[in-house]
């Protein structure tokens, strides 16, 4: 089949590099220079809402999906009209907005923290029933990897202009024991599968690295009877995933959610039968023929700001390293290294090694 991913990073680059063998044909839509999908596809260096792209993707191709989650919603709306758009266009409405997303869960009866739209200093302190070092003010839109989000007890100017210059929600900071994710993957109402859960680590709202299972079956269950819900309400087709803390009182309380594969699903190229990237393709296209298996423990850690020195790397154990090609920036996502064991202990030993040669 034909297919249009709108943005051109590295989740599209290992959509198509996960799906080589489905003879798909690709096509990439991303204003920047040189994304990293660019090597492997041919690409349309144009924004997402030209009305000239659109109509050629309209016309010679038999879907679009995106590897970038703040991709205009008209854009997507537009296409919808003549071919099949995975995600739904609502999903991805629902997700690029903290507070609808919020009151989605809710709708669901999805345990979400406290929160609530403000426009001003005053709404904070109104909101505000503990100390304000408790809450954080967040951008409502454009707000992934901790971008636009601040404590509400930082500097008042700091908190003003953000309010100024977005729309914002106040939230309270839960005190969580762990943070998962769930992947989910849906081509139809009979033909679903979840990841087991994996459970992540931050460091400043960046992703550093995930540890692959986390297993606990009562949240996964839980995990999962929300997932479903979510996905049968929007129609979803695709990779869908939904981070979740894990609270101090083992409640599962859902922080947000990704309409497209994700960074907490890349240990699934080495670490079990089918990738996220594979099984999002292969639902889009209606192949999805089995769910994932064959898992194996796994850690993903995320090469950011610069990348590691090699030599040093390849002293440690086997690993699987994946470049991006991107330029080295601060805090940038460059690439990501997985290891793989069958024995959980040793993966978790040796984390600390790889880490150090990451921060170093
Ligand atoms: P977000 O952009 O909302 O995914 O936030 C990035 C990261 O910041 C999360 O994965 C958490 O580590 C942290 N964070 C965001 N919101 C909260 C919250 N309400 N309570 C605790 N930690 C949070």
């Amino acid at each position: 089949m034909k297919i249009a991913i709108f943005g051109a990073g590295q989740l599209a680059m290992m959509m198509i590099q996960e799906s080589i063998n489905l003879e798909h044909e690709f096509i990439i839509i991303d204003p920047s220079s040189n994304p990293p999908a660019s090597r492997l596809s041919k690409h349309i260096k144009k924004d997402y809402t030209n009305k000239e792209t659109l109509d050629f993707i309209a016309k010679n191709y038999d879907i679009a999906t995106i590897d970038f989650e703040n991709v205009d919603i008209t854009a997507l709306k537009y296409l919808d009209k003549y071919i099949q758009v995975s995600p739904p266009p609502r999903s991805l409405e629902v997700c690029q907005d903290r507070l609808l997303e919020k009151n989605f869960f809710k709708g669901l009866n999805i345990n979400v923290t406290n929160y609530a739209s403000v426009s001003s200093l005053d709404d904070i302190k109104k909101f505000c029933r503990k100390e304000k070092s408790n809450y954080l003010l967040k951008s409502r839109r454009f707000g992934y990897d901790g971008k636009n989000q601040l404590r509400c007890s930082e500097d008042t100017t700091l908190l003003e202009d953000l309010l100024l210059n977005n729309d914002c929600i106040v939230e309270e900071i839960v005190d969580f024991q762990t943070e998962v994710s769930l992947i989910c993957v849906r081509q139809d109402k009979d033909n679903f599968f979840f990841y087991p859960l994996v459970e992540n680590f931050h460091d400043r709202g960046i992703l550093k690295y995930s540890i692959f299972p986390y297993e606990n079956k009562s949240l996964q269950k839980t995990a999962e009877e929300y997932a479903l819900n979510i996905l049968n309400d929007f129609d979803y087709i695709g990779a869908l995933v939904i981070e979740f803390f894990v609270a101090k009182d083992g409640r599962l309380i859902a922080n947000e959610m990704a309409p497209r594969v994700h960074n907490s699903g890349h240990w699934s190229i080495e670490g079990c039968s089918m990738s996220q990237f594979q099984a999002h393709i292969r639902a889009i296209t209606g192949t999805l023929d089995c769910p994932a298996s064959d898992f194996k423990s796994c850690i993903m850690l995320n090469v950011l700001s610069k990348y590691p020195n090699k030599e040093e790397l390849n002293k440690l154990d086997k690993h699987f390293f994946h470049s991006y090609g991107k330029d080295e920036r601060k805090l940038r996502k460059l690439g990501h290294i997985t290891l793989v064991d069958e024995n959980y202990e040793n993966l978790i030993k040796s984390v600390t090694k790889f880490l150090e040669i990451l921060d170093s």
